[in-house]
């Protein structure tokens, strides 16, 4: 099936980098938020990415200016769906406002419609049962930022018709994404499953005083020949989300050392601004962090 029109439900800091994507790549796409002031942030954010795009990526800027072609924004959800050929959902990570959005979306859309959400914890079976189309609805998750960590995790439920989920992959490539498909529903799909384990042992190295966070860095920087140790990738994934993740740890297994770490993230860091990249601090100083420096694996 061809997409030729797309829809992308929340514009907020997901959903204006996917809506982006897809228009640089000459897709019809429709953003839609729940207020005016939504959309207005929505579109700034577009008019920074096309200032990035142009100046520090160098893509030419009739390229840049021709995704505002492709890109419309309403605040109508009947409107923002008609003829929609498939859809990206980045509303809030909550199971009740996904539910009760996906109940109300299902009253509202053509039958052709392929639905899939950006979940990063809520797995497709969870919210399947409130689309009225259960065999049209999977995951499409991406990375942050979309452009530059491009996969895009293909995960679907027991009940998703496996044309749709090829038809998914497809448009995952056709986004510029390197499609990842996951033939099991895996609650973090490939690459949280890898990632939160390892920042979670770097975390217990530190907290429990066996390591400074500059010597973990270096370990699995020398020995891996990786860019970035785990508290470089913590600051870029930034300190609010790693307390959330803690949180819902915590809120799972009830463990008191999970929601001890989340307190000290929140003391230490969340409490003074130190949100990690995006404040300019978190375990190292940006725009220039030490772990980039020459001298740092010496
Ligand atoms: P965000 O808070 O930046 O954006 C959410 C947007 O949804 C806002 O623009 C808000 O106005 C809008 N919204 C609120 N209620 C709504 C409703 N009822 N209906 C429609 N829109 C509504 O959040 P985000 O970081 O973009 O995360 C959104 C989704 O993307 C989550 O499911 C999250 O798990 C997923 N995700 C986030 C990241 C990330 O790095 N932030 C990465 C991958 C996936």
């Amino acid at each position: 099936m061809e997409i030729k029109k797309f829809t992308v439900f929340g514009g907020g800091v997901l959903g204006s980098q996917v809506s982006w994507q897809a228009a640089l790549h000459g897709v019809k796409t429709t953003v839609y938020d729940i207020s005016d002031e939504a959309i207005e942030a929505c579109k700034t954010k577009h008019q920074a990415y096309a200032q990035m795009f142009t100046k520090d990526f160098g893509i030419p800027e009739e390229q840049v200016k021709r995704a505002f072609d492709f890109l419309s924004y309403t605040t109508d959800l009947e409107q923002a769906v008609a003829d929609a050929d498939l859809t990206s959902e980045s509303i809030p990570e909550d199971f009740e406002i996904k539910k009760e959005f996906y109940q109300k979306l299902s009253t509202l859309l053509p039958e052709k419609t392929i639905l899939t959400t950006n979940s990063s914890t809520l797995l497709p079976s969870m919210l399947a049962p409130f689309t009225g189309r259960p065999e049209k609805f999977l995951a499409l998750h991406f990375a942050n930022p979309v452009w530059a960590a491009n996969i895009g995790e293909v995960m679907g439920h027991k009940d998703t018709d496996p044309q749709v989920f090829d038809t998914v992959v497809e448009f995952a490539r056709r986004i510029g994404l390197v499609p990842i498909p996951i033939h099991k529903e895996q609650p973090g799909y490939v690459l949280n499953t890898l990632l939160i384990p390892f920042l979670e042992a770097a975390q217990t190295l530190y907290f429990n005083g066996v390591a400074d966070y500059k010597s973990i860095d270096k370990t699995w920087m020398i020995s891996t020949g990786a860019k970035v140790g785990p508290f470089g990738i913590i600051d870029l994934v930034g300190m609010n989300t790693v307390y959330n993740v803690l949180m819902l740890r915590y809120k799972q297994t009830g463990n008191k050392t999970i929601l001890e770490r989340a307190q000290k993230i929140k003391e230490q860091f969340i409490d003074k601004g130190k949100l990690g990249v995006a404040t300019g601090e978190g375990f190292y100083k940006y725009p220039n962090p030490e772990y980039q420096s020459p001298g740092f694996l010496k």
